[in-house]
């Protein structure tokens, strides 16, 4: 495992990590969720990311229920949570967003649920646009100084945004934001390449990207037809469909196979490759993998070999397969 440093902070995460986002609690249940996790922790991997939204709560039981089971030394892990959309359906107003009310809250929760004392790492899952910045910032800061949180930071938050929080925790002498959890993959390259660029020398930021397949997409598996058992074959999963396959105009499908199809001229699985792809930027931190299989995993582990084994024009090809 390779392990890096999350923006300017002290904290080390490795380079690949693993979340639970519509896995765990809803395609995999409680054994299969330790085994990916024992599988993870013995890779190497030591930052495990959640959200309180993650199956309504569910994915932070198993995973607290999994770290239970494994007694992974506490200090070995980074775990984290998100707070934003709240832990139940239909949440009341005070069950989401970013006030002081629920952030504090939040946090408490999701502590209940994970079995630990502190997170290292809390996000404020998406911008509250009814709750000043200066109040979150105050929120996190305080979680802080409480040792319930260690590190706090945002995720799909504008540059901008991040901006004002990081001027007025200086301005206050406060925690400010350390990193942030974008989406970042072949198809979605945007934000982290260009929007935050500047924030990079100027705050500092580390990143821990999400979706590096784009949920799968760019693994070739949806080329002819949705497998049944997959995450986009749930019931219940059609919005996840039409975010992944987007709309007509996006090309997302043709542009995912063109990749697959580089990848295969090359001898390489697409998976992998597609990670390997994210790792090669400098400024992510940790690249978030998803799995619900084992093999899964350790397949995509295979991206830290591959990151060395192509020179540029090679990566370029892959880049422009999948403009
Ligand atoms: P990916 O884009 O890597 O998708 C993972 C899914 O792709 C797996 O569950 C599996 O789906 C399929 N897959 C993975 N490897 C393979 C393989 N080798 N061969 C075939 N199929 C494969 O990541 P996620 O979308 O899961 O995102 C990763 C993490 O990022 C999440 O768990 C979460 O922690 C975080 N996240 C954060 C968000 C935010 O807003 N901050 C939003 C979304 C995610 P299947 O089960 O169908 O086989």
């Amino acid at each position: 495992m390779q392990y890096r440093r999350l923006g300017n902070s002290g904290l080390k995460l490795s380079a690949l990590s693993f979340g639970a986002w519509v896995t765990f609690g809803q395609q995999v249940g409680r054994d299969e969720a330790r085994e990916l996790l024992a599988l993870a922790w013995e890779q190497g991997i030591n930052f495990f990311d959640n959200a309180e939204v993650y199956g309504h709560g569910l994915a932070e039981r198993v995973m607290g229920d999994a770290l239970r089971d494994l007694r992974l030394p506490r200090d070995g892990y980074c775990v984290s949570s998100k707070v934003y959309f709240g832990a139940v359906e239909d949440p009341r107003p005070t069950q989401c967003g970013l006030s002081r009310k629920h952030v504090i809250e939040a946090c408490h929760a999701a502590l209940q649920r994970l079995r630990v004392d502190y997170l290292d790492l809390y996000y404020c899952h998406r911008p509250d646009p009814d709750t000043p910045v200066e109040e979150t910032v105050f929120a996190m800061d305080s979680l802080v100084r409480q040792g319930k949180v260690l590190y706090w930071g945002t995720s799909e938050w504008p540059a901008a945004r991040i901006r004002e929080a990081a001027k007025i925790a200086r301005e206050h002498h406060l925690h400010g934001p350390t990193m942030e959890q974008p989406q970042y993959n072949l198809l979605h390259r945007q934000r982290v390449e260009l929007e935050y660029a500047p924030l990079y020398p100027e705050l500092g930021l580390g990143t821990t990207t999400w979706s590096p397949l784009a949920s799968g997409l760019l693994t070739g598996k949806y080329d002819a037809s949705v497998p049944a058992d997959s995450r986009l074959g749930q019931a219940g999963h059609g919005w996840l469909r039409e975010m992944v396959f987007g709309d007509p105009d996006s090309r997302r499908r043709e542009r995912a196979q063109r990749f697959t199809h580089v990848a295969r001229e090359l001898g390489e699985k697409p998976a992998p490759l597609a990670i390997a792809w994210c790792l090669r930027n400098p400024h992510v931190s940790s690249v978030i993998l998803g799995a619900s299989r084992p093999e899964q995993l350790r397949e995509n582990l295979g991206a830290l070999d591959l990151m060395a084994r192509y020179d540029e024009p090679v990566w370029a090809r892959l880049t422009a397969a999948a403009d």
